[in-house]
């Protein structure tokens, strides 16, 4: 076998840049990537291919396989779930139209949010947000951002736990895409659909395994057995439901900056041998 076809390579699938939320510019990441010997890197941001578009060339030169991709946040059954894109062709027409209809999204829910936090008498205009954001795509942490640079909040987990976060009163009902539809738009654009950090997900083993079915219905095609920090019996615990589903395997730090306790991009153990690693898919591999 290819041995950069085997479970033995240094992988990273999900990985963040500044065209989202993440701290590194898309250039920082592939430098990154490359002193911690990373053989193949996708850059994930979520709804946009701009950070990874901005590397390409880079990377390329640099000896780094970059393999395009995307995280859409979609809704399953009412709640969120993040699917990843992988080896998508990022000008096709379905993936523009997917990415153009979340930056609407995106800012509506932001919108949504400022409004809320309005009621509670934490006024935040969209203009002080988008600056934060510069010319990226609006998360959450980038009003996370403002409220602590207005006083609000003394970090960006207080924001979350108190305002962004499930529950709170800044968790406006989503607008995301439906979870088929952005499975059917990676494939028509070429690319493999992955289910995001299963393991973050609140719901049941039963409700986990029907999201799955679904997915799979719609023509998603992986999983990700790795992702980020993780306890070896999660990772043991997706490589069986992959194999039992005949799903690929995916693995990604879903790196966005240096932290104590999430491992940087290319600091993830192996996948384990029985699984079929996601790439063995790749068209442009
Ligand atoms: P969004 O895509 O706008 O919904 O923002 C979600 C992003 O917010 C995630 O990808 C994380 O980067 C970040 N995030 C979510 N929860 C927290 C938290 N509790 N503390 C800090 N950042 C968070
Ligand atoms: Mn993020
Ligand atoms: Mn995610
Ligand atoms: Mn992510």
């Amino acid at each position: 076998m290819n041995p950069s076809l085997s479970t033995a390579v240094n992988v990273d699938l999900h990985s963040h840049t500044t065209a989202s939320d993440g701290h590194l510019s898309p250039t920082e990441l592939v430098d990154l990537a490359l002193t911690n010997n990373v053989d193949m890197l996708a850059i994930t941001d979520h709804d946009t291919v701009v950070g990874y578009q901005d590397a390409k060339k880079y990377a390329c030169t640099r000896g780094l396989r970059l393999i395009s991709g995307v995280e859409v946040s979609t809704t399953w059954a009412g709640q969120g779930v993040h699917i990843v894109g992988l080896d998508i062709d990022p000008y096709h027409i379905t993936i523009t139209q997917l990415l153009t209809r979340q930056a609407e999204a995106r800012q509506i829910r932001c919108q949504m949010i400022l409004h809320q936090l309005k009621k509670v008498n934490l006024p935040i205009t969209l203009e002080e947000v988008q600056a934060n954001a510069g010319h990226n795509h609006i998360g959450r942490p980038h009003i996370a951002q403002v409220m602590i640079d207005k006083g609000y909040v003394s970090n960006m987990a207080k924001a979350f736990k108190k305002y962004l976060g499930a529950g709170k009163i800044g968790d406006v009902k989503n607008t995301w895409v439906d979870l088929a539809d952005a499975v059917h738009a990676i494939h028509h654009g070429g690319g493999i659909a992955v289910i995001a950090h299963p393991n973050h997900y609140k719901m049941t083993r039963s409700k986990l395994l029907r999201m799955i079915d679904d997915f799979q219905e719609s023509g998603g095609k992986g999983i990700e057995v790795i992702s980020g920090k993780q306890h070896p019996d999660v990772t043991r615990k997706f490589a069986v439901i992959a194999n039992k589903r005949a799903l690929l395997a995916s693995t990604g730090s879903d790196f966005h900056r240096h932290v104590a306790y999430a491992p940087a991009v290319g600091q993830l153990p192996l996948l384990p041998e029985s699984v079929t690693p996601v790439w063995t898919a790749f068209q442009s591999v």
